[in-house]
């Protein structure tokens, strides 16, 4: 398997570290600094870089191409457009070829320094060593209070132990990675896919920094759909909540029959007004909101069924041709 080409290129290096880059410029010089440095502390040589620029809008493609032209270590793969952040991990973890795998953000939120424990907790015979948050610097009251609400629902609603406060930032095994990159689906919770997988995995504490510069690209409706993508990915529970509401609304509406007719038997029966539009507007609201659920499910099932690619490639970039060309090997060798 470790075979070396005559380039003196290896086709499995030891570590293969994987970025997702969306308008990050301002972040990717440092971002290079910190992880080969502790990436050469860990691995010697043996490693790779795939950064992955998810259709920035602002210069990082361009600087991916000079980090190339310094750094024979990095492979850059330009998407032909945004896909967003779980496609443009998934392009990069398609495309690497090591042994063992750091999957890592580029905003330097995640401290690049954690790989040698990292590294240690995977040798004690763990496949996934996950980075879990004690706290989270730099981010609002708001995001860290509505992250902190998603994971303990999302622990409530899906049936895989999917850890609460823990993000992509993970080292695992090339085994994990590769069930991981047999699934085909489109609406990606690459964390929750690694927790389904299973194998031993760990967590490892840390403290989530502050971004080396820039914003966030995860606004409230990204947030929202993100976690609607990973509710619906791992459970039908919401389904099953449409049938409870209508059956807890059915057996109401029995009761209330009794009273109907009582009041209809007893010639008591009133013109109220406020009854029954309350009544309509619970029923209304109940039948549009189970629809949505529905519709959620049913949107996804419609999306999946097209099957397209998962993303489209436009470039790939690195010093050493023959890994490029391996590289388009392997991405067109998978089942898309
Ligand atoms: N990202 C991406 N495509 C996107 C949005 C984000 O590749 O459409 C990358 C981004 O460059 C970063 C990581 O995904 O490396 C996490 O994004 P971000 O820092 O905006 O999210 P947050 O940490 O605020 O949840
Ligand atoms: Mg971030």
């Amino acid at each position: 398997m470790d075979s070396i080409s005559p380039q003196g290129l290896k086709s499995r290096p030891y570590l293969s570290i994987v970025a997702p880059c969306y308008n990050e410029q301002a972040c990717l010089p440092e971002f290079h600094r910190r992880m080969s440095a502790a990436a050469h502390a860990a691995a010697n040589d043996d490693f790779e870089i795939v950064l992955v620029n998810d259709g920035s809008s602002d210069g990082t493609w361009a600087v991916l191409r000079g980090l190339v032209q310094q750094d024979p270590h990095i492979l850059a793969l330009n998407l032909s457009r945004n896909y967003g952040h779980q496609l443009a991990l998934t392009a990069g973890l398609q495309a690497c070829r090591g042994e063992n795998i750091l999957i890592i953000d580029s905003d330097l939120q995640d401290p690049p320094e954690l790989l040698p424990a990292m590294i240690a907790a995977l040798n004690e015979g763990n496949d996934v060593v996950y980075g879990q948050r004690r706290q989270r610097d730099g981010e609002s009251t708001f995001k860290r209070v509505s992250a902190a609400l998603f994971y303990r629902v999302l622990r409530k609603l899906v049936e895989v132990n999917i850890p609460a406060d823990t993000g992509d930032f993970r080292l695992i095994t090339r085994r994990v990675l590769d069930e991981l990159n047999r699934m085909p689906e489109h609406h990606r919770f690459v964390r929750g896919l690694i927790s389904w997988i299973g194998f031993r995995q760990v967590p490892l504490l840390y403290d989530r920094e502050p971004r080396f510069a820039g914003e966030t690209h995860y606004p409230l409706m990204k947030m929202l759909r993100f976690a609607v993508d990973a509710v619906t990915g791992f459970s039908v529970v919401p389904l099953r909540i449409a049938s409870f509401l209508g059956l807890a609304l059915g057996i109401g509406s029995f009761l209330m029959l009794f009273y109907t007719l009582g009041s209809w038997a007893t010639g008591e029966a009133l013109s109220g007004w406020t009854s029954i539009a309350t009544i309509m507007l619970i029923i209304g609201s109940a039948q549009l909101m189970t629809l949505g659920m529905l519709g959620e499910y049913l949107g996804r099932l419609y999306m999946e069924s097209k099957r397209r690619p998962l993303f489209v490639i436009s470039d790939v970039c690195c010093q050493r041709t023959e890994a490029g060309s391996m590289v388009s090997a392997a991405l067109a060798a998978l089942p898309h």
